[in-house]
């Protein structure tokens, strides 16, 4: 199967003043198609069992592949996985509600305390990486971060929200100002969508 680069779904534009319009653009059409296509040839050299499953399950596989294709899988591959899902996550004005709000309330106690271990969890991952909202194997939310493009279903947690903190994700428009992008990105949380991957992710 051919992994192909998913609609970003609404305009470059939607999310300004808090993302801007070029960078959403350089960050879909270039990078993430970058991934999708350097993926793709990975896949050519990998044996067959991997060249059908989705790209999930793929993530969930890497350390089973072979170590001629691992890292571009791993880094290819996840950088598919990590976009498909971020971009989804971004929407302007989507109020804080629903199960997944209340999870977070019952345990961090507030809103104010959930964004702030987040964003110092998102503003100290050295280098690139995203940083998570994931629902651990205990069942339990928490927040952690990962390298590159690694994602949480590798190691059987499930992302639940996500945020790229590569520098191409902001560096147009906020420079070196990471936490100001951090800061922004909380105006543009598709809260309903976290809701949905959170029920999911319960219901798996
Ligand atoms: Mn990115």
């Amino acid at each position: 199967m051919t992994h192909e680069l998913p609609e970003l779904g609404y305009e470059y534009d939607a999310l300004e003043p808090f993302i801007d319009a070029k960078t959403m653009e350089i960050h879909h059409s270039k990078h993430h198609a970058g991934y999708v296509a350097k993926l793709n040839a990975a896949l050519e050299n990998a044996p067959e069992e991997f060249k059908s499953i989705s790209i999930s399950e793929l993530i969930k596989k890497i350390s089973k592949l072979p170590e001629s294709v691992q890292t571009a899988i791993r880094n290819n591959g996840g950088g598919h996985f990590n976009h498909s899902i971020f971009w989804d996550l971004l929407k302007k004005d989507v109020p804080f509600e629903g199960e997944l709000a209340k999870a977070i309330k019952a345990k961090w106690g507030d809103f104010d305390k959930f964004k702030e271990e987040f964003s110092n969890v998102a503003s100290t991952r050295f280098g690139s990486g995203w940083a998570w909202l994931v629902l651990n194997m205990d069942g339990h939310l928490a927040i952690m971060s990962t390298a590159n493009q690694d994602n949480p279903l590798s190691e059987g947690k499930k992302p639940i929200l996500g945020l790229d903190v590569w520098e191409h994700a902001y560096y147009l428009k906020y420079q070196n100002k990471r936490p100001e992008y951090i800061d922004a990105f909380f105006n543009v949380i598709n809260w309903k969508q976290a809701d949905h991957n959170f029920k999911t992710a319960k219901s798996e």
